[in-house]
């Protein structure tokens, strides 16, 4: 069994990445990251930093043929929480890709390799994760010589569990994490307006950057209105 360990510089990955090295010293492990083209700036050198306190070395995986925002133009619109094909074709189609090239099904394997491809997903954060198998074959990577599985092996973590976990451990939290619940992307299809007022406060850019794109598509990134409105509403209101 050869483990890969998805992986974003978030907290709930690193936990998952200290646990499972703990756990499973001597099981082979590739830690695996996804760059969608819109991660903070210093996400891949902070993930990296992360990754070689375990002695491991941080495979960044990438769509050659776009990123969250060149996808939005081409496309005339973001993706939606619904058809989330940011998560698709930035994220899990890239890791996919780099496990059937990493595992080709060659003729000459003597015993087909089993591959567990782990997730840092909590039940906690979501409903959707809460109806979430623990362990899932994953067929379509799956043949004669290459089995291959998903697991979530923090499903059932608390927040507060995964902070203490790191703080025993002295892993530091991405400072991103002083005004933001998550490690995502700059700006996600997830983020609260709360969230959004943060992120154009400490990276007003990236505010920017969405609301020019939502201009020149005609299509904003959230369905209850246009980003430069959202961050200034509460000012609105009074
Ligand atoms: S962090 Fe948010 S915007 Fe980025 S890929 Fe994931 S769901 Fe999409």
């Amino acid at each position: 069994m050869e483990l890969v360990i998805n992986f974003s510089g978030g907290k709930d990955s690193t936990a998952m990445l200290a646990w499972l090295c703990e756990r499973y010293p001597d099981v082979p492990k590739h830690v695996v990251m996804a760059d969608t083209g819109w991660e903070h700036e210093d996400a891949i050198e902070w993930s990296r930093g992360i990754v070689a306190r375990f002695g491991l070395v941080l495979h960044v995986v990438r769509n050659p043929n776009k990123t969250l925002i060149s996808m939005a133009r081409k496309r005339g619109k973001f993706p939606g929480m619904s058809q989330r094909q940011c998560t698709s074709d930035l994220k899990r189609g890239p890791v996919h890709t780099w496990i059937r090239r990493r595992w080709p099904q060659r003729k000459s394997a003597p015993h087909p390799p089993v591959i567990v491809s782990c997730m840092g997903l909590r039940a906690e954060e979501s409903s959707s994760r809460a109806g979430k198998p623990c362990l899932t074959k994953l067929n379509i990577l799956c043949g004669r010589r290459r089995e291959v599985w998903d697991w979530n092996p923090i499903l059932g973590w608390t927040e507060v569990q995964v902070r203490a976990y790191l703080a025993e451990r002295g892993l530091p939290l991405h400072p991103v994490y002083g005004h933001l619940r998550r490690f995502s992307c700059r700006v996600c299809i997830y983020m609260t307006d709360h969230d959004l007022r943060a992120v154009a406060q400490h990276d007003p850019a990236a505010i920017a950057i969405i609301a020019t794109v939502e201009r020149e598509i005609g299509f904003t990134m959230f369905q209850r209105g246009a980003i430069e409105e959202l961050v200034v509403a509460p000012a609105r209101k009074k």
